[in-house]
């Protein structure tokens, strides 16, 4: 197979050649020889290694009403995406072997996307006892991300215990950061909005103090820690302290914290109190949208992930105080990296291809993915043409959930097409 006329990296146009879900070689756009089993015309866009999503919520077992493990992986597949770790908030959670492999399973026979399961860090996420990790480790689900996601693992003494047993197997605990007790029934990020809202306070404070504790602790007794959707501008300067210490600590931003902020809550093209804006943690202020937006620039922040949290409509359109928190993101995160970060000259192609496929993969030691597009690699490539506007339309999603706070605003940029191993999964924009 022969994809021609890209760009990779946005540089010079190429022809890349595909041969058994390898890069065979890469050689000037028209110089490829007729004959090619198939033929796909890139015209000019963008190709990037295979997008690698480090927070992904997957839903099955257990809320397959929200989405499956199938609809997950296409709509993945549709965003560029060609591996997934799926969160382990599932039911049963993903704490034993079994699970996991049961997930690692239903993504294969998918085929759209590799899904790597996250294996909790305690048993049924509950903060009590360590769950089976080395079990998981062992398991042919290979886990090396382990975390209670959804809740924070706010026990010191478990914390410091996984994240010494994940040693032993080059794992990484990815920590929920939110101090429970400061953020107990907390609706929205506490600030002046949320005063004048009357709504209870998520206070950055509650984010920053388990971060700075995790640090401590990583460095304490020498491993590696992951800091899942950092979403305050005091988070960026704990981080960037920790780094500099040469620690193992490495985090992620979501794109809607790259995007979007709390004022949105009481003014919003969709009214005021619109839950779609509902999301933990909370939507902040521009400041600390501008402070994370130059930590992924300068790698402070070393991923973007998407916390694609999906929801079914009765969950979501529902009053505030009621409603689900989460937003669905794999299909638009592309298109709103490029909105929040390259249109506004902060990472080039490069820096997106770093932030959103090398090193998820690196952090998540997965195999075969975020690799440069180099002959000998794996041909997972998204191509994506960064000139097109979009309006975002959740009725085109292939997300079963439609809980997106981009419905109806153009973003820049379209995914083309996406190849898993050399295989199609997106083409034109539609699964293949
Ligand atoms: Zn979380």
């Amino acid at each position: 197979m022969i994809i021609r006329n890209v760009r990779i990296l946005g540089g010079e146009p190429v022809d890349i050649h595909i041969e058994d879900g390898v890069i065979g070689a890469i050689t000037p756009a028209g110089s490829a020889a007729a004959g090619a089993v198939q033929v796909v015309d890139g015209k000019g866009a963008i190709a990037l290694p295979g997008l690698v999503d480090l927070h992904t919520h997957l839903r099955e077992p257990g809320r397959e009403d929200a989405e499956t493990v199938l609809t997950g992986t296409q709509s993945a597949a549709r965003g560029g995406y060609t591996a997934v770790h799926a969160m382990a908030n599932t039911s049963p959670v993903a704490d034993t072997a079994g699970v996991v492999e049961q997930v690692y399973r239903l993504g294969q026979e998918g085929g759209y996307c590799d899904v790597q399961p996250v294996g909790a860090v305690t048993v049924g996420l509950e903060g009590k006892q360590l769950a089976e990790l080395g079990a998981m480790a062992d398991s042919a689900a290979r886990v090396r991300v382990f975390s209670d996601d959804g809740k924070c693992v706010d026990d010191a003494v478990l914390m410091r215990r996984a994240l010494e047993y994940v040693k032993a197997f080059d794992g990484v605990v990815a920590q929920h950061a939110q101090e429970p007790r400061l953020t107990q029934g907390a609706q929205m990020n506490e600030g002046v909005i949320s005063g004048r809202l009357g709504l209870t306070g998520w206070p950055a404070v509650a984010e920053e103090a388990v971060i700075a504790r995790d640090c401590l602790l990583a460095a304490h007794v020498g491993s590696r820690l992951h800091v899942c959707h950092v979403s305050t501008a005091g988070s960026v300067e704990i981080i960037r302290w920790a780094k500099s210490k040469g620690w193992n600590v490495t985090a992620e931003v979501t794109p809607h914290h790259l995007l979007l902020t709390d004022d949105l809550v009481e003014d919003s093209p969709v009214g005021a109190y619109n839950p779609i804006y509902k999301v933990n943690p909370p939507l902040r202020t521009r400041a600390d949208v501008e402070a994370l937006r130059q930590a992924l620039a300068d790698g402070t922040i070393d991923v973007v992930a998407t916390d694609h949290a999906p929801h079914p409509v009765e969950d979501k359109e529902t009053e505030w105080l009621a409603a689900a928190m989460g937003m669905v993101g794999l299909e638009t995160a592309l298109s709103v990296v490029q909105e929040a970060m390259v249109d506004t000259g902060l990472l080039d192609w490069a820096g997106v291809a770093e932030r959103m496929s090398i090193e998820p993969a690196r952090i998540g030691r997965l195999n075969g993915h975020g690799q440069p597009l180099e002959v000998g690699a794996p041909a997972n490539i998204v191509l994506y043409d960064p000139s097109a506007r979009t309006e975002v339309d959740p009725a085109a999603f292939a997300s079963k959930s439609r809980n997106t706070p981009y419905e109806g605003m153009t973003l820049p940029g379209r995914v083309v097409a996406t190849f898993l191993r050399g295989k199609p999964t997106v083409l034109e924009g539609k699964l293949s």
